[in-house]
């Protein structure tokens, strides 16, 4: 899949039939729309958890599924988009399924039936749904859009998104990384990299007050559901050795009997610069079942043995060392040292920024404790974490059965699917 620009609306096309998904995803291109194209549901439900889109085409008959299947997903999903039906079927059919996504609470179009012409689809979309004429050639790539932290931390536009963590032995989730991100009411979601300001900007303070408030909500809303998960956050070091820091945690944690603790995440580099200070924090919060975990280890070339003299409870090896670590022999080797270190000091090692089945598996192999990465998960709004952790067949059941799978090819053997 292309990379998306972020100022653009996304519109995603579901459609059993190759050549409507192609003729549908060139309008809405022509017409200012990130347009993605998928044949079956489960790729669309996967992908409307991580990122949601403005609008969604959407076939009757799908083959394996149907619209009104689809439409349960986005009732689950609190899908906020416009839908748009089209179908070859009477009329008739048409409306019942439209009155059907409507009494779910659905935001639906006037459907269109097929044969339709580009102009009535442009059409139907322009009478709804905000949309840009833009050039031919298309629009511009790698533009990162930027944004003020103030504005989005004032205007309320900030989100906490979640990528699951996995337990390399069981190959279940085992926790989630609390990533920030801003819905812009006109650039939709921003990534952090296009509002975090530099090291030591005094709004990481309310920033990061307004993390570990949420990311502690929303464990409730996960614990409620029954997954107590071990949650991670990220704030700098600015932030940790300020006053006033650890009352803020403590004010924060939940008080219910199945809380397992909380990660916070400190950069490796940032580590480094004093030790001794982080030495004291870092007792100071074991006190309340808050543990620090080095964030992008490798990244810093400092001494790890000299880091694990303090009392972290994670290393994330750095996705440097992780991609490409099942072939390439040298990544390996870091890999395997920094996981033999942090275990002899008793803490746990994440693989950052998984990305295939090769990797996941060299790293089971090498006993490294936990992973994340997209191959798992990409990040995605708490309710998608929800909805993915409630997963019918398990969350991951296709990735969990590819690791294995490789597991029985190596032994000689395979498991039929
Ligand atoms: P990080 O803490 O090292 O987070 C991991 C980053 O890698 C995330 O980017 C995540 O989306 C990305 N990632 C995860 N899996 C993969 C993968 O398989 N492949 C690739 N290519 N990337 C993957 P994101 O969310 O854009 O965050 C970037 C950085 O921004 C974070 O790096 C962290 O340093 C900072 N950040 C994120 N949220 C917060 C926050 O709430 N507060 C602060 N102070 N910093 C944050
Ligand atoms: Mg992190
Ligand atoms: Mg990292």
């Amino acid at each position: 899949m292309e990379s998306p620009d972020q100022t653009m609306p996304r519109a995603y096309v579901l459609d059993d039939e190759a050549e409507i998904r192609a003729f549908v995803c060139e309008v809405l291109r022509r017409n200012g729309f990130h347009a993605v194209q998928f044949s079956t549901m489960p790729s669309l439900v996967e992908q409307l958890a991580v990122e949601p889109s403005e609008v969604l085409i959407l076939d009757l008959a799908l083959g394996q599924s149907d619209a009104v299947e689809v439409m349960q997903h986005l009732e689950r999903l609190g899908y906020r988009g416009k839908i748009l039906l089209i179908s070859g079927r009477d009329g008739d059919i048409l409306r019942d399924i439209q009155n059907i996504g409507r009494s779910r609470g659905l935001s639906m179009l006037p459907p269109l039936g097929k044969p339709f012409r580009a102009g009535d689809l442009k059409q139907r979309l322009q009478a709804n749904v905000e949309m840009r004429e833009i050039a031919p050639g298309g629009p511009s790539k790698g533009s990162t859009v930027s944004i003020d932290l103030a504005e989005a931390l004032h205007k309320d536009w900030l989100e906490l998104w979640y990528q699951p963590k996995v337990d390399l032995k069981s190959l279940t989730i085992c926790g989630a990384e609390a990533l920030i991100r801003a819905r812009h009411p006109e650039y939709g979601i921003v990534a952090p990299a296009g509002f975090l300001p530099p090291p030591n900007d005094p709004l990481y303070l309310p920033l990061s007050s307004f993390v570990i408030r949420r990311a502690m909500s929303d464990w409730a809303r996960f614990a409620a559901g029954g997954n107590p998960l071990k949650l991670a956050v990220n704030i700098p070091v600015s932030v940790i050795s300020a006053p006033g820091f650890v009352n803020l945690v403590r004010a924060s944690l939940p008080k219910d009997p199945s809380f397992r603790g909380l990660l916070v995440e400190v950069t490796e580099n940032e580590v480094v610069q004093d030790t001794e200070l982080f030495r004291e924090i870092a007792n100071q919060l074991k006190l309340y079942d808050v543990w620090l975990s080095i964030d992008d280890f490798g990244s810093a070339y400092s001494t790890l043995s000299r880091l694990l003299d303090l009392p972290f409870a994670e290393v994330k090896l750095d996705r440097a060392f992780v991609s490409n670590c099942g072939q390439d022999a040298m990544k390996a080797v870091v890999c395997q040292t920094v996981i033999d270190l942090a275990h002899r000091f008793g803490a746990d090692v994440c693989a950052e920024g998984i990305e295939d089945v090769e990797e996941a598996r060299a790293l089971r192999d090498r006993e490294c404790d936990i992973a994340q990465g997209y191959f798992f998960a990409k990040p995605m709004p708490a309710d998608g974490l929800l909805s993915t952790m409630l997963a019918p067949n398990g969350p991951f059941d296709e990735q969990v059965h590819s690791i294995r799978n490789l597991d029985h090819c190596r032994s000689g053997t395979t498991i039929k699917s």
